[in-house]
């Protein structure tokens, strides 16, 4: 599918819940945010129903992301119908890794490809620090488990404040060599502020080359994350959203008020 601007938006990332077990300080409040209603939430047949109609339109790379993905219920199930639609050529998952070693061979076995996994310091301190909650320990063993279970490339996402040359970020880089893994660094994003910047090591943050729609759990579909366009695929139906949001998909990012990481899933 080719917008306004003639890029080609092939790229579909789906937010299968709210829900986290972290919280991050640069995504979610201390005290979680209020949890969508259950009948809020896209059930799996509503998922896999709009993403065969998104292939069927050109869409052949998807992402599950959240929230935490693998705290959405029955999760290992939802990749195994994803993984059953012709024409996706990608199939991966964006995870903060601290369920992944229960997750990694279930997961590849259902049919998931590759894992990006959020890391963004190697202190278990800092680690805490910047989660609130978070063991560091259960995310290097989240990262052995995908190793073992060839969830391949491994990409690690690191959120950076300043710049990749700051010690956190340092730290990862180390980590990632050492590992064979590739390592993304993301400037820290201000959704109402409309601070982004492309992503070092990877093709987000770029609007130019955007390629991507993105589904929230609630079911709003998203032609860009830094604008509050919405279409609702439950209200609109899955074909006319998709069309809808093509035709709307902006030239650049601006703002979003409406738009929240743990909802959207970066
Ligand atoms: N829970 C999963 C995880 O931690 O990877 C998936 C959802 S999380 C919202 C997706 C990515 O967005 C993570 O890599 C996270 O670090 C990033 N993220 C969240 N808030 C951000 C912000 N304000 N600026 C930049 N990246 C952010």
């Amino acid at each position: 599918m080719y917008d306004r601007y003639n890029r080609n938006i092939h790229y579909l990332r789906i937010s299968v819940t709210d829900r986290c077990n972290l919280r991050c300080k640069y995504c979610m409040p201390e005290n979680g945010i209020k949890p969508l209603r259950h009948e809020d939430i896209l059930s799996f047949e509503e998922i896999v129903s709009f993403t065969k109609i998104s292939v069927e339109n050109g869409i052949d790379k998807v992402r599950l992301t959240g929230g935490e993905p693998l705290v959405r219920k029955n999760i290992v199930h939802l990749i195994r119908l994803l993984a059953n639609i012709d024409g996706i050529k990608d199939l991966s998952l964006t995870t903060n890794g601290i369920l992944l070693s229960e997750f990694a061979k279930p997961l590849k076995d259902a049919g998931l490809q590759r894992v990006n996994i959020s890391l963004d310091t190697v202190d278990p301190d800092k680690y805490r620090e910047i989660t609130r909650v978070g063991d560091l320990n259960r995310v290097m063993q989240g990262i052995a488990a995908a190793e073992m279970a060839g969830l391949r490339p491994i990409k690690i996402n690191c959120v950076v404040n300043k710049s990749s040359d700051e010690p956190d970020a340092l730290g990862v880089k180390a980590f990632c060599k050492s590992r064979k893994c590739n390592v993304r660094f993301i400037h820290q994003m201000n959704l109402e502020i409309g601070k982004y910047a492309p992503v070092e090591g990877g093709t987000g943050g770029d609007c130019k080359i955007c390629n991507k729609l993105r589904l929230s759990s609630d079911g709003n579909l998203r032609p860009c994350l830094f604008d509050d366009l919405s279409f609702n695929v439950r209200e609109l139906g899955s074909e006319k959203a998709i069309r809808m949001a093509i035709d709307a998909k902006p030239e650049c990012g601006t703002i979003s008020v409406q738009n929240r990481f743990n909802v959207i899933g970066g």
